[in-house]
């Protein structure tokens, strides 16, 4: 029997361990690793359906030049070659890497070497810019140093904890689950600020649905309100923070209650309540993220959450801390090892020491002397033609990066672009010069740093398929080929574990926190049996910070004017995660499982919104920005503010005609940091008509993974077992769609009065296909249909859509764990008076597993209890 391997998740900045139990060549049993003390054994739904993404689907396995496959060393010969004539010729910054949170921190290091200390030029930036990269210039301008100062078990002790622009429940669902633990053992009392009522405020005590913008303001607001009732810490602040002249005299200045509350939209008595509650809870964690960090003022809206915990001296001490958690798995690790344009490596910046001191290090031919280009402006200049060569790892920027189309044009102008990705075909690499396939999650082998500085290892657990390599190793060969054969001599990645470790501690006698030499000269056996640690100990325990004079820094933010909106743009777009997809849906995408959450790019709108504008539930609607348009259901919601729509950041070419947010929000970042403001970009909505809609079920799972070109106006691809779901509407003869139904055995029934055409192909008794269109808008539920791919003896009746005799339509899945659809619990809240969450887990065993879906039950839960007590009365 297979021994199980104690890895780290591959999604969220949470950083789950798991045990991985290998159960076939590609197959896998996931448990949450019980002794991993970011999660406990816990492990939310992504993270538990890991197991259904390990297959070679759509995997790149080979190196690929164009579209022909090459052997290892003509293509690393390649990149080489070309890199290394772009530099020669139009010097150092004519080349750039744009790299992942999706890397090992020894890939990152290899990577930002190369660039920084051999190349000469720091064009290395990474998608962690788009997520967090607010966070990072707030800490360096508050601390000194990119520390966070909190750490997961300060969500156990604290009495208060605020979620600021955090969807917590679907983006980070194990620290929520935490918070809820809390919760039910010490009464912590829960805040949420965000302009949309997500499943995250279910069940809290208070939710503030602020205006998009306005965290400035409103932490302010409460910094006036905190110091006008004498509640700062003088000596704290007297003895450990600096204030910039003028400060308090801001502070006192047009934030008091009525004008903030107008300000951030939301009611007096609803912000005092909010405010005397922080006000008298010293051991308070305010824990952000997206919602501050993807804003064009996002350094301030941090550093305006870090000015209140400092003047009231909560940080460096048990349950009381400003904590940024991060969107990816190694965001951190890309952090610590300098893996952003704006730093240099190790937590080091450019000041000129710190360049001396790194190029000793590295014994580095030329050093990079000051920060490079950022995301957004990095692709900017490859549009621009100023970046002649670029290398892609792990990511997916033609869909990711605001302004996406802009990217793609850029990419396809680019001389000369590579791509390293598990995946064969991205909207990335169809532009790609060369693919060179990379190690995936369960292959790859370093280390990983999550939100609260824990490092764990990732650990393989399957063989490297086809040829495919780890990134340190494709870079280092790259490198060696470049001429630096003896600076990335590594075998493995302990090596790099080793060098990395050790530079951290080189000339740092306590001016940088980030300090590993304690793990400076483990040997190779020691780095494959490391326990997850957490670096830094308390930060700031002691009221010293990494700052010239020791001293944290106040610093003075101002509230940026809110535009109206404007007569062509009369929406706001606000953008965002699914609970159980992941990024360009790559890997969560192959999982039928995951797929069932939230089936299609959806727009949410406030009823009235909609109503006013023509819009009716499950139309399709066109989101139109000043950068471009795309397609999207519609979903209306209450929980959304008027004047405001939500779109998910996940889909792209390869799985829907529409849903294409990433080229939507403007290219405009914050001034500190870089980060792209994907939160509030002025947009229009409007209706797409279609004449007809329809859903085509097809056999095979081999089809998933390859983009699927439908010739209709709305085409979204689901993963289901045994195949793919299409969800189809468009105008026209819907006729020549047939010809996507796989050869067999042909049964149809028209009827001319419903405008219905049900198609369907049977082959030895198994279902191949089935199409289904109407024009009156009525559709059967797909899930028995979907079951007959994998039944036998399927006969003419399939046409039905249901058994004869069945049960009903169970509705949107709601529990993936179990696959129990909203339909289902209702009927048993209903039938059997169940009256709280552990009820319907009893009952049903929804909410039993993963517990993602415990928000969800609960705002179920609540809308049904007050509809029977509506229909009692
Ligand atoms: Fe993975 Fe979920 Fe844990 Fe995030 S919360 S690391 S996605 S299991």
């Amino acid at each position: 029997m297979e021994r199980a391997i104690r890895t780290t998740c591959a999604y969220c900045g949470v950083g789950c361990g798991i045990s991985a139990t290998p159960t076939g060549p590609r197959s896998v049993t996931i448990r949450g690793d019980e002794t991993h003390p970011a999660n406990a054994g816990r492990l939310c739904s992504k993270g538990t359906h890991l197991g259904e993404t390990t297959g070679l689907t759509g995997r790149l396995l080979h190196p690929m030049i164009g579209n022909r496959r090459a052997g290892w060393d003509k293509a690393l010969d390649l990149v080489a070659r070309r890199f290394r004539e772009t530099i020669d010729r139009h010097g150092p910054d004519s080349v750039a890497f744009y790299v992942s949170g999706q890397l090992m921190t020894e890939d990152y290091y290899v990577a930002n070497k190369l660039m920084k200390g051999f190349i000469g030029s720091s064009n290395i930036d990474t998608n962690s810019r788009l997520c967090m990269s607010s966070a990072v210039a707030g800490h360096n301008r508050a601390f000194g140093e990119d520390v966070v100062p909190a750490s997961y078990d300060d969500l156990e002790e604290a009495d208060l904890i605020v979620l600021v622009g955090s969807n917590t429940a679907w983006c980070h669902p194990i620290v929520y689950q935490r918070i809820q633990a809390a919760r039910a053992a010490r009464g912590t009392k829960l805040v949420v600020i965000d302009p949309r009522r997500t499943e995250t405020c279910e069940g809290a005590d208070l939710h503030l649905p602020v205006k998009p913008g306005t965290d400035v303001a409103l932490m302010n607001g409460l910094l006036a309100w905190i110091a006008q009732q004498g509640l700062t810490d003088p000596a704290f602040l007297a003895d450990h923070v600096s204030a910039p002249e003028g400060f308090w005299e801001h502070i006192r200045t047009g934030h008091d209650l009525w004008t903030t509350a107008k300000t951030c939209d939301v009611a007096p008595a609803l912000l005092e309540q909010f405010y005397t509650l922080f006000a008298a809870t010293p051991r308070t964690v305010t824990l952000f993220s997206q919602g501050i960090n993807q804003s064009i003022r996002g350094t301030d809206q941090v550093n305006a959450i870090i000015n209140v915990h400092l003047a009231t001296g909560r940080i460096g001490k048990p349950g009381a801390a400003p904590f940024s958690i991060t969107g990816q798995p190694n965001a951190m690790g890309g952090r610590e090892v300098g893996g952003l344009a704006s730093t240099l490596a190790a937590h080091m910046d450019f000041a000129p020491d710190n360049v001396a001191r790194v190029g000793r290090f590295w014994a580095a031919p030329k050093m990079a002397t000051k920060a490079g280009l950022k995301a957004v402006d990095l692709f900017r200049a490859v549009d621009e033609g100023r970046i002649k060569a670029l290398w892609v790892m792990a990511t997916n920027p033609a869909v990711s990066m605001p302004d996406a189309n802009r990217v793609r044009d850029a990419l396809a102008a680019c001389p000369f672009v590579v791509m390293s990705d598990i995946m064969a075909d991205t909207d990335t690499g169809a532009h790609a010069h060369v693919r060179l396939p990379a190690a995936g999650w369960g292959e790859k082998d370093g280390t990983v740093t999550n939100s609260d500085r824990t490092i764990s290892r990732q650990r393989p657990f399957l063989p490297l398929p086809g040829e495919a390599k780890p990134d340190w190793w494709i870079v280092k060969e790259v490198a060696r080929r470049m001429g630096w054969r003896n600076a990335f001599a590594y075998d493995r990645p302990a090596d790099i574990w080793r060098e990395h470790a050790r530079l951290t501690a080189y000339g740092n006698d306590g001016q940088r926190v980030l300090n590993l030499r304690a793990w400076a000269a483990i040997g190779n056996d020691a780095y494959d049996a490391m326990e997850p640690f957490r670096w830094g100990g308390t930060p700031f325990a002691d009221g010293r910070f990494p700052t010239p004079d020791g001293r944290a820094r106040l610093v003075l933010t101002k509230q940026m004017d809110m535009q109206e909106p404007l007569k062509q743009w009369p929406m706001t777009l606000n953008t965002g995660r699914y609970r159980d997809q992941w990024h360009t849906m790559s890997r969560t995408g192959l999982s039928p499982k995951l797929a069932r959450h939230r089936e299609e790019p959806l727009v949410e709108i406030h009823p009235r919104d909609a109503a006013a504008l023509g819009i009716a539930d499950r139309d399709l609607a066109r989101v139109e920005t000043a950068q471009g348009n795309s397609i999207f259901r519609v979903s209306l919601n209450e929980g959304q503010r008027r004047g405001e729509i939500f779109t998910p950041i996940h889909w792209t070419d390869q799985t829907s005609s529409g849903g294409r947010t990433g080229l939507l929000p403007r290219p405009l970042v914050d001034p500190h940091s870089g980060q792209p403001g994907f939160k509030s970009t002025p947009a229009s909505i409007g209706k797409v008509a279609t004449e007809w809609s329809g859903f085509l079920i097809l056999r095979d799972r081999e089809g998933i993974g390859q983009p699927v070109k439908l010739p209709c106006l709305w085409s979204t691809r689901i993963a289901v077992p045994g195949g793919a779901l299409y969800e189809i509407a468009g105008n026209g003869d819907p006729a020549r769609l047939d010809a996507f139904l796989p050869k067999g055995d042909r049964v149809e029934a028209m009827d001319a009065s419903r405008g219905t055409r049900r198609i369907a192909t049977i082959g030895e008794g198994r279902l191949n296909g089935v199409l289904f269109v109407t024009r009156s808008g009525l559709l059967p539920s797909r899930d028995w249909l979907i079951g007959q791919l994998q039944a036998e003896g399927v006969g003419g009746s399939v046409l039905a859509a249901r058994e004869p005799g069945a049960a009903g339509d169970k509705g949107a899945t709601v529990c993936v764990c179990f696959d129990i659809g909203l339909n289902q619990i209702v009927a048993a809240i209903r039938d059997r008076q169940l009256v709280d969450v552990p009820a319907i887990g009893r009952a049903l065993g929804a909410g039993t597993n993963c517990g993602s879906c415990r928000p969800a039950l609960a705002n179920i839960l609540a809308q049904n209890m007050q509809e029977t007590l509506h229909a009692a009365e």
